[in-house]
């Protein structure tokens, strides 16, 4: 059984609705419970700037699966809500990254673990804080000390 953080991103075809619609498929899904959901929140996208801002959120979930029987699970999500891969950080229905996995590091070919720019990011750091305000990462930062070190550039929506 592990502990997975799991974010949530969309910024097209009703993509408040497309979070809504993801939080209720992951509580779903076999051998997963959904312990936690944060607010949705506006962000600015990352990469090309001609494209829609995006609605982000992160999910906490226990799960029997193993990591890369998650990664096919969420992917095959992302299918289901009619993702196409067009052009690096473009535009998408749905976005589902596994940002952490218990205390994990995991480097392999499809899944990289915590996700790579996960303490970069704004719209991961805060609505993880908002579910685990004592959160740590395996190489020992705590999302409280992020918080401080990133602008929060986002609007919440709602829980
Ligand atoms: P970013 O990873 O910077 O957020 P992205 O979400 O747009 O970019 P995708 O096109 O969705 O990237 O994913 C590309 C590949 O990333 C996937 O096919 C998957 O194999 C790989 N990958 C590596 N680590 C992870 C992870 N932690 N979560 C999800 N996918 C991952
Ligand atoms: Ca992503
Ligand atoms: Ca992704």
């Amino acid at each position: 059984m592990s502990l997975v953080y799991i974010g949530l991103g969309a910024n097209l075809d009703e993509p408040q609705q497309q979070l809504e619609q993801a939080l209720t498929e992951l509580a779903q899904l076999p051998n997963c419970h959904l312990l936690a959901q944060s607010s949705l929140y506006h962000s600015k996208p990352v990469g090309p700037q001609d494209q829609p801002d995006y609605i982000n959120a992160v999910a906490l979930l226990k799960t029997d699966l193993e990591p890369l029987a998650l990664l096919d699970t969420l992917q095959q999500l992302e299918q289901d809500h009619g993702r196409v891969r067009k052009r690096h950080w473009g535009e998408r229905t749905l976005d589902l990254d596994i940002l952490l996995i218990d205390n994990l590091i995991i480097e392999s070919e499809r899944l990289t673990i915590p996700h790579p720019f996960a303490q970069q990011r704004s719209f991961v750091v805060y609505p993880l804080a908002e579910i685990t305000p004592t959160l740590i990462f395996p190489d020992g930062k705590h999302v409280e000390q992020l918080l401080t070190e990133l602008d929060n550039d986002l609007i919440r929506i709602h829980a």
